[in-house]
């Protein structure tokens, strides 16, 4: 299926099905409602003259619109650009122009950004109407909400200005478009550095919300309920979210813009949700959250914790203290659509809390060392997949995508992990973050999981840092509870770890510091290394 047959499928199937909840805007919409919206959407689009495959940006945090301008660049046969609400205008810029994005759609101001008065920095001739130098592909800017703004279009007017023509067009692009066109252009978290642009097919994405699904038995549940508050503008939010949902024909709740803890919350005590996703921080900010005991989370059944190193502790705490019965694990990455990996619903709780599950159906997968050739069991090594999952590349960049993808298929995560007999994998890290302390080799994952089980460490992360004598240093950065020395938390390690894994240094947040985090919610490894170095000086 193309991401417009579901769209179609959907509304003709489940017309008055509750579809998408965003109750921080007040909206509620069906499958058929849904429908509406986009082919009114994709139909403006048309008539602002945009051309199969030409590019459409959206800039926004996670809000109705979002949905309606990706499902309906969809329809039009237009290749979405998924834009980081967070990028300054220089960012902006840089992906604008890497992937010549003709349409933007932005957000009306937030909170902390403007992102009107960031458009106008960036393009002189807005006011105007014309094209800047600094962004010479972008020809329209479409902006959200109710205010108009100069040299830009209101979302709502394009979606209302499609004529018979443009929806008659909108037929034929649905006879065109193939299911392995390019759907999305999907920007990488920038954990380990630039963020880069994959080119993802409606084949890739669409699969993978739904084979996602069917690990949490969508496709047989008459009532589910998911509670998404990871953002839209990366793959899980809207791959694992939006298209899951579609897919299986149920209701997803996107609780608030950014994500905020409370607001999560109340939205599976009013919604009623039966699944919570989210990225580890996510999970540990509900569940400390002052007013948790406040909500009711008990229709929770499942929940899925994936795009970083999930803790042990926090799995069990979904489980004992959310009451998620079945807490999932997963891992993947945006070149892999993005999930490669998951458990099963019922698998021992052990598994849960120290492995990512086995592949997912239809994805192949190798554990190998650095000459390529796959170890023994039990052996860590790169983690390799295969499937109908691998992206088509990064945008314009042949290069890069050849270092990714070997000649027979196999994505390379750059991500260690370990197999068991079952074909269970546990990950060990990423290759960039091993430590390589006197020619012994340090997985940062491990020495933070110990130290998640001290009682008095939140967060905990793990990092390298330049050594005269060994080559390299740990450090470890802790978030604490109460008050803890350091030399409390060395023997802490000492008495688990052997003692080269020991961190030699500790650096103590401050209780107003925050950790680097990109905005999926993870943490910058490489900003905490070179924090480290300064902090250490
Ligand atoms: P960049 O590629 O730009 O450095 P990134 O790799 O973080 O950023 P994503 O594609 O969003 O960008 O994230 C994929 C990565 O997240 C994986 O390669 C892996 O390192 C990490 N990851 C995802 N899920 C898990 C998990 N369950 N456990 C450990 N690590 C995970
Ligand atoms: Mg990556």
């Amino acid at each position: 299926h193309t991401i417009g047959d579901l769209i179609d499928m959907q509304a003709e199937q489940k017309p008055d099905q509750e579809a998408f909840v965003f109750p921080a805007q007040n909206i509620r919409k069906s499958y058929g409602d849904l429908k509406q919206d986009v082919d009114g959407f994709a139909a403006g689009l048309l008539k602002l003259g945009m051309q199969p495959r030409d590019r459409v940006g959206i800039w926004s945090p996670n809000a109705y619109e979002w949905v309606v301008c990706a499902f309906g660049a969809a329809k039009a046969g237009l290749v979405l650009v998924l834009v980081n609400p967070g990028y300054k205008s220089h960012e902006l810029e840089y992906c604008l122009n890497k992937v010549q994005v003709k349409t933007l759609v932005a957000a009306e101001g937030m909170k902390s950004l403007n992102y009107y008065q960031m458009l106008t920095e960036l393009n002189q001739g807005l006011a105007k109407g014309t094209k800047s130098n600094r962004t010479p592909h972008l020809e329209h800017i479409v902006m959200t909400g109710q205010k108009v703004y100069p040299g830009t279009l209101r979302f709502e007017d394009v979606g209302s200005s499609g004529n018979k023509e443009n929806y008659a067009k909108l037929e034929q692009i649905a006879e065109l478009v193939q299911f392995d066109d390019p759907a999305n252009i999907q920007f990488t978290s920038g954990t380990t550095g630039n963020p880069k642009g994959a080119t993802l097919t409606h084949h890739n994405i669409v699969n993978n919300g739904y084979f996602g699904g069917r690990r949490f038995n969508f496709h047989q549940e008459k009532d589910t309920r998911i509670c998404c508050p990871v953002p839209l503008y990366h793959c899980f939010g809207w791959v694992l979210g939006s298209l899951c949902a579609l897919s299986h024909g149920v209701c997803i709740v996107y609780p608030e813009g950014k994500f905020d803890a409370e607001a999560t919350l109340k939205a599976i005590h009013n919604e009623k949700c039966t699944t919570i996703y989210g990225v580890p921080t996510m999970f540990s900010d509900m569940l400390y959250h002052p007013d948790f005991h406040k909500f009711d989370t008990s229709s929770l059944r499942s929940g899925l914790m994936s795009g970083a190193p999930c803790p042990v502790e926090l799995v069990k705490k979904v489980r004992d203290k959310m009451k998620v019965k079945n807490i999932l694990v997963g891992y993947g990455m945006t070149e892999t659509s993005p999930l490669s990996h998951v458990s099963f619903l019922g698998d021992p709780a052990e598994y849960v809390t120290s492995t990512v599950g086995r592949a997912m159906d239809h994805v192949e997968t190798k554990i190998v060392d650095a000459g390529g050739r796959v170890v023994p069991i039990g052996t860590p090594g790169e983690i390799l997949t295969r499937g109908y999952n691998t992206f088509l590349g990064y945008w314009e960049e042949e290069q890069k995508t050849k270092e990714a993808v070997t000649e027979t298929g196999w994505n390379k995560s750059g991500d260690i992990g370990v197999m068991n007999e079952n074909g269970y994998v546990r990950i060990v890290g990423r290759s960039k973050d091993v430590i390589i302390r006197g020619g012994e080799n340090v997985y940062p994952a491990e020495v933070e999981s110990c130290l998640h089980h001290h009682p008095s460490v939140v967060e905990a992360y793990v990092v390298g840092v330049p050594d005269d004598r060994l080559g390299e240093e740990t450090c470890a950065w802790i978030r604490p509870r109460k008050e803890v020395t350091e030399k409390e938390l060395k023997d802490f390690c000492g008495a688990e770890l052997a003692s080269f894994k020991v961190p030699r240094y500790f650096v103590f947040l401050e209780p107003d510091e925050a950790f680097p985090l990109t905005v999926t919610g993870k943490v910058q490894k490489f900003i905490l290394r070179e924090k480290s170095i300064t902090r250490l000086k």
